[in-house]
């Protein structure tokens, strides 16, 4: 009896870490095993060469010129005259997270915008003026310290404000059309080196073709921008099985009034893909700001990237990383922050590094009434394709009135996925096909694709998706007729021969 008795505390015990080791010791071993393998392997692209965030396109370039904040329109305009003596072209670069060339054209000249990044706030009128090179990483801890905000932007605060005029970004804020729609107006220096300023009033035209106009048009200069208070706001989470997520996000920001921010996150697990969703809705408090915790730098950058990049290249981790965000994200729990700490989180946290690797994104705008069948598809096609997919959000997007070239012409819910690949040709030919079926999968739902990515699209799909585009690119021609400012992507859909077809 009394060997019994001392036998079993230890069987107890021995159970317990046999539990523990089965609980704790996988994740633990997963998680300190990526992060021993997370070095950075990225290598600077070699002197006379360029690159952009896909680490796909190392270009030979004839010069990169870093713009002179000083004397930015002397240096520019004589530039240009330059090249179009020599016969360069330009291409315009901000961050270059760009992913397809767009910021870059083979033995061209390659202008860095980012040292133009001066800023200017004009409280009175609620508007920002800031250079074109200047990142939102600088512009949100400049806006914060004056209780303001970015109205619209990405997700993430990596890029530069002409990098995003220039794709006519969007982000999560609720409600809220592209970016566009928040620019009252910019100076824009044209082929012949003339600077103009344009709005919704004065050179209307160059105003919707410039947004979103992947630098063909011009030179972005100074932006004058429409910013909003900055605020706090309450965050409720919901996880839904995905059927359920459309009434739930309906039941969200319908009863919420200023529902300011909204995105939803899907399951990546292969057992579980795309079946479940995290559903995040800020809803905007009332009170003072003054309460709110001064802007800082995201926290467990170290945790969040370990438990993320260890889930590219394991089903497993897969599954952890869910987990991990269905309990993080506390379900019925609520939270208050400032609209800037949101804003203020920087794509390095997620990055590859790997020399073998890259991720890759794609977008894909469908009205909302379609929704349901093209996750269908993308349920079929991203396995049938062999797609490691490692994240997607949901956003709304409201119509677009101000770009020609536009994505939203009317309210989208635009899907965001990111793909692991190989830095191979094998690797290449899967991603192209891979997006060729969802290119037509988002066709078929009445929807579209993002155009700052891969240029997988083939013209015509291009041309499908974009009907507007060769008015787009005549209108291109008539206003740089002697084609100064190229790009990889004017070179694969508005190059001559695609010009010629619609004569
Ligand atoms: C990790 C990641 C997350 C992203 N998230 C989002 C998102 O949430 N929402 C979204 O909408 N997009 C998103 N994007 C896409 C992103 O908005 C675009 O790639 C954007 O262009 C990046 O800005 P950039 O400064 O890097 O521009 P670049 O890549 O440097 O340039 C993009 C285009 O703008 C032109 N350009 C740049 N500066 C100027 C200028 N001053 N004048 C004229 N033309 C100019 C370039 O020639 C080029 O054609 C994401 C991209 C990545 C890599």
């Amino acid at each position: 009896m009394a060997r019994r008795f001392f036998a079993s505390p230890r069987l107890i015990a021995f159970a317990v870490l046999v539990l523990l080791l089965l609980t704790v010791g996988r994740p633990v071993l997963h998680l300190v095993s990526t992060a021993w393998h997370d070095a950075d392997e990225r290598q600077v692209a070699p002197p006379g060469t360029v690159d952009d965030a896909s680490r796909l396109n190392r270009t030979r370039v004839a010069e990169i010129v870093d713009v002179d904040r000083e004397r930015a329109e002397e240096q520019l305009a004589e530039l240009l005259d330059r090249a179009r003596r020599d016969g360069l072209g330009v291409s315009i670069a901000g961050a270059r997270h760009s992913m397809g060339g767009h910021s870059i054209h083979p033995d061209g000249i390659t202008i860095n915008m980012l040292p133009f990044d001066a800023m200017e706030l004009d409280a009175a009128r609620g508007l920002l003026r800031v250079g074109s090179g200047a990142l939102w990483s600088d512009v949100i801890p400049f806006l914060d310290a004056a209780g303001w905000s970015v109205a619209v932007m990405q997700s993430n605060k990596s890029f530069t404000v002409g990098g995003s005029l220039s794709v006519n970004c969007h982000g999560w804020q609720y409600g809220r059309p592209p970016i566009a729609s928040t620019v009252e107006s910019f100076r824009l220096m044209k082929a012949d080196g003339a600077v103009v300023r344009c709005s919704r009033t004065e050179n209307p035209e160059l105003f919707s073709l410039a947004l979103g106009g992947y630098g063909l048009f011009g030179i972005i200069l100074e932006v004058d921008l429409r910013v909003v208070p900055n605020r706090p706001y309450r965050l409720t989470t919901d996880v839904v099985p995905a059927t359920e997520a459309l009434a739930t996000y309906h039941e969200r920001v319908g009863g919420a009034a200023g529902t300011a921010m909204v995105y939803a996150r899907m399951n990546v697990d292969p057992d579980h893909f795309l079946d479940d969703v995290i559903l995040s809705v800020l809803v905007e408090e009332d009170g003072p700001v003054e309460g709110l915790p001064p802007l800082s730098e995201q926290g467990l950058v170290g945790l969040r990237r370990t438990i993320f990049r260890g889930s590219a290249e394991s089903d497993y981790g897969k599954k952890l990383r869910w987990t991990a965000e269905t309990q993080l994200s506390s379900p019925g729990g609520e939270t208050v922050f400032s609209r800037n700490q949101l804003l203020n989180e920087p794509v390095e946290v997620y990055a590859n590094r790997s020399a073998d690797s890259t991720d890759i994104l794609h977008e894909y705008f469908v009205p909302e009434a379609s929704i349901a069948g093209f996750i269908d598809g993308l349920r079929r096609i991203i396995p049938e394709e062999g797609g490691n997919l490692l994240n997607v959000t949901v956003r709304h997007i409201e119509e677009d009135t101000d770009t020609f070239l536009r994505y939203a012409d009317r309210p989208m819910l635009s899907l965001v996925m990111l793909f692991h690949q190989e830095r191979t040709d094998a690797g290449e030919a899967a991603m192209e096909k891979l997006t060729r079926r969802l290119i037509d999968a988002a066709l078929a739902a009445g929807g579209r694709h993002y155009l700052p990515y891969r240029l997988h699209a083939t013209p015509e799909q291009f041309h499908r998706a974009y009907p507007m585009a060769r008015e787009f690119f005549r209108r291109k021609r008539e206003h740089d007729p002697d084609g100064l400012f190229r790009n990889q992507f004017h070179t694969k859909y508005g190059g001559a021969d695609v010009g010629s077809q619609e004569d």
